[in-house]
């Protein structure tokens, strides 16, 4: 469940001029939370007409393998989604995206749920393939809601890279066909667990039709630094365009993890002030 993204805590926490306890955590694959260009274009979740494709370069994604050959992008002839990561919002306006990972979580889902509909906000959600079949009806609840669902592995294997190829296959595309048959709503994106993406995750990801969704803005609610902390990295750090990580969940639960109360409290501050500051709600793409 470890979203180990320091730098992205170490850009909250110098702005923010805090001293977190995140400094000591592992090297972060995020993205740089100031990676909200516009135009990361990939074809539309919704099955619409795509877009041109931008001719902007795609995000520096890191790499831990290289099984093959790095993607500069796009893969020159597989039938399914481009392999670049995502990390803004489908339309290129005063947007944000929400992104709930780690769940179905019986506690904190429909917490998160109500206030979602609370305020009319859809949102996206990275769900674990073995919380999905201890809580299926939670599943069919987030997606009847307008929800996304997005591929979050069966186990959230945070190192899932350095996996033989098959087990990678196996994580990857068993943990979209179990939302899917759960649900029966497409599985429109696929999310490393600790963002630790390599060019094998993205590329079979993408060969199963999923977009590979990172994140731009992480106040790593997971860590449980406090409500008003989430609350403030996420306001300093919001941009139009942004991907916002949060999580209902609590995969793997480290030691004094998986209480997710703080994550709900601060999306209840959260979600007025958003709306306040003009901002609308899209999904990823
Ligand atoms: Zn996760």
């Amino acid at each position: 469940m470890t979203h180990v993204s320091a730098v992205v805590a170490v850009f909250a926490a110098a702005l923010l001029g805090l001293s977190t306890a995140c400094a000591s955590s592992p090297p972060s694959a995020a993205p740089s939370t100031t990676s909200t260009a516009p135009g990361i274009a990939a074809p539309s979740p919704s099955g619409s007409p795509a877009p041109p494709p931008s001719t902007a370069p795609a995000p520096a994604r890191p790499k831990t393998t290289s099984p093959r050959p790095a993607p500069s992008g796009r893969a020159p002839s597989t039938p399914g989604a481009p392999t670049a990561l995502v990390t803004t919002t489908a339309d290129s306006g005063r947007y944000v995206a929400l992104t709930f990972d780690d769940g179905p979580n019986p506690t904190y889902t429909p917490q998160i749920l109500a206030l979602l509909e609370r305020y009319g906000v859809h949102a996206t959600f990275c769900e674990i393939g073995d919380a999905a079949e201890d809580y299926p009806g939670l599943v069919r609840e987030v997606a009847a809601d307008g929800n996304r669902l997005c591929d979050h592995t069966m186990t959230h294997d945070e190192q899932l890279g350095t996996r033989t190829w098959e087990q990678i296959y196996a994580q990857i595309t068993d943990g979209k066909q179990t939302l899917r048959s759960i649900s029966g709503a497409s599985v429109l994106y696929y999310r490393q667990p600790g963002g630790n993406w390599t060019a094998a995750i993205q590329q079979i990801a993408a060969d199963d039709g999923m977009q590979n969704l990172s994140w731009s803005v992480d106040p790593r609610d997971w860590s449980m630094p406090g409500t008003s902390t989430i609350v403030a990295r996420v306001e300093a750090n919001l941009r139009p365009g942004s991907v916002l990580l949060m999580h209902d969940g609590d995969g793997d639960v480290p030691p004094g993890g998986g209480d997710r109360s703080e994550s709900v409290a601060a999306l209840a501050i959260l979600l007025p002030w958003m709306i306040a500051q003009g901002y609308h709600f899209d999904f990823p793409a």
